[in-house]
């Protein structure tokens, strides 16, 4: 299959051409014609798939050859992503799939001034990428109509929802033309992004190209047991031994962002950070030169990361586990692309052997563990497995008691004794938004 087979105009395969795109990946065969023939569409693509085009270019297919042109303040395909680095990103792609065609395309988001970003929807845009905030800022103000909207994307669909988008794509929903082609790409697919997509689409086309929930299996993955507060000496110890070139790591907080880069340049490593606290020129910044090979170790927050898409990156460290599972699966997503193979080292402890059980659960395996001489944790990692099952190790005999008080121990937190809660308790908190669910016409 080819995509000229697919039915692309000229201006678009050219385009392709100069990227180096020969054939469609599998979400693309499927989505492209589907996109073209005006359907909805529901598609669970793994990060890397090359979903960005399977909307990209038959939407900008749509807007070539159908609609009126854009009038003032007004946009025609309206792209809604999770946070500010992806709407770059995807901007960035939809502009290069754009170069041939007559159109015009834009991002907004947060973090930035908007009165360029009102200045530049005067004249109306074919395409806006926008983080859900900035787009309902500029519509409030008046920048933005939406009345010529023909088709609506949500990238990172459940990204979103994670982030505490509900209320916003709930504002969002309420502004949008009844009429109009709707197109749901999610990395993973839970209850409720199922719920919101039976909100917002009409009779859609689903699509899974990887089996659900499932992480890319191009990325060799495994666990080195340690103690906290060795996570960052093992850290450095491995980069060394490994002679890692390029590494993203993810941490949990914006301090242990930066507490790992303070210590890992003060050891004279090339390294930077991006949280969601630096302003974003400076994440922009530091993110650039990364993907330039400039910095070595960039270190992130998940929000700050998500959805970044850089080439050829060997290496994904987790310096702390995820607190969704499904992070996981966007986090080692990050390599492991466009057909190359990738690897991902967990760090963990003890008391993250419940978010180890939840992501084992999430992606159906065992991760392999890998003990480093000389860092053998002093505070037991329990064994986990697939099952979702933290494997207790036996009790000490219990001492006599010398005074009241001892009671039941909690068996929902990990406890230095080794006694851990059987089920992992890491779930996602979301709240899913409540739509005017009214009939609506299809375009
Ligand atoms: P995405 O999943 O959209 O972030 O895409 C992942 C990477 O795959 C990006 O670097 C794309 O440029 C690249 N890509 C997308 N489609 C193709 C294709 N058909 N052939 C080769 N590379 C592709």
């Amino acid at each position: 299959m080819t995509f000229a087979t697919l039915g692309l105009i000229e201006p678009l395969l050219r385009a392709l051409e100069a990227l180096g795109y020969q054939t469609p990946t599998p979400v693309q065969a499927q989505a492209i014609p589907a996109v073209l023939a005006g359907r909805d569409l529901m598609a669970a693509a793994q990060t890397g798939t090359g979903k960005t085009a399977g909307f990209a270019v038959p939407l900008l297919q749509r807007l070539t050859m159908e609609g009126p042109k854009v009038t003032a303040n007004s946009v025609r395909a309206l792209i809604l992503c999770p946070t500010r680095e992806l709407a770059e990103q995807v901007h960035a792609s939809v502009a290069q799939y754009a170069e041939h065609l007559p159109l015009t395309t834009y991002a907004v988001y947060g973090g930035v001034s908007i009165n360029p970003q009102m200045m530049k929807l005067c004249k109306g845009v074919d395409v806006l990428v926008a983080t859900p905030g900035r787009l309902i800022d500029l519509f409030r103000q008046n920048a933005l109509k939406l009345n010529q909207l023909q088709t609506l994307v949500l990238d990172e669909a459940d990204r979103m929802l994670d982030l505490g988008f509900s209320e916003e794509l709930a504002n969002i929903y309420r502004m949008l033309p009844k009429k109009r082609q709707t197109l749901l790409f999610s990395a993973t697919f839970s209850d409720d992004i199922r719920l919101l997509a039976g909100q917002m689409l009409i009779d859609p086309l689903s699509i899974e190209v990887s089996p659900r929930n499932v992480a890319a299996n191009t990325v060799k993955q495994w666990v080195v047991p340690v103690d906290k507060k060795r996570k960052a000496e093992l850290f450095v110890h491995l980069m060394r031994k490994g002679k890692w070139k390029q590494v993203l790591v993810f941490a949990k907080t914006r301090n242990g962002v930066d507490a790992l880069v303070d210590k890992l340049q003060g050891l004279g490593i090339n390294a930077d950070g991006i949280h969601g606290d630096k302003p974003q020129a400076t994440r922009q910044r530091a993110l650039d030169r990364f993907k330039a090979s400039e910095v070595q170790i960039l270190v992130a927050t998940d929000v700050a990361a998500r959805g970044l898409d850089i080439e050829d990156l060997p290496m994904v460290v987790n310096f702390d586990l995820p607190i969704v599972a499904e992070d996981y699966i966007h986090r080692i997503g990050r390599t492991g692309r466009a057909g190359n193979t990738g690897e991902a080292i967990s760090l963990v402890c003890a008391d993250e052997v419940n978010m180890l059980s939840a992501i084992e659960m999430l992606t159906r395996q065992t991760l392999t563990r890998r003990m480093e001489q000389d860092f053998e944790p002093e505070h037991r990692v329990p064994d986990t497995d697939a099952s979702g099952q933290v494997v207790k190790k036996p009790k000490k005999p219990k001492k006599p008691k010398t005074s009241g008080g001892g009671g039941k121990r909690n068996l929902g937190k990990w406890v230095e004794s080794g006694e851990v809660a059987a089920e992992p308790s890491i779930k996602p908190v979301r709240k899913v938004p409540v739509f005017n669910t009214g009939p609506r016409k299809k375009k």
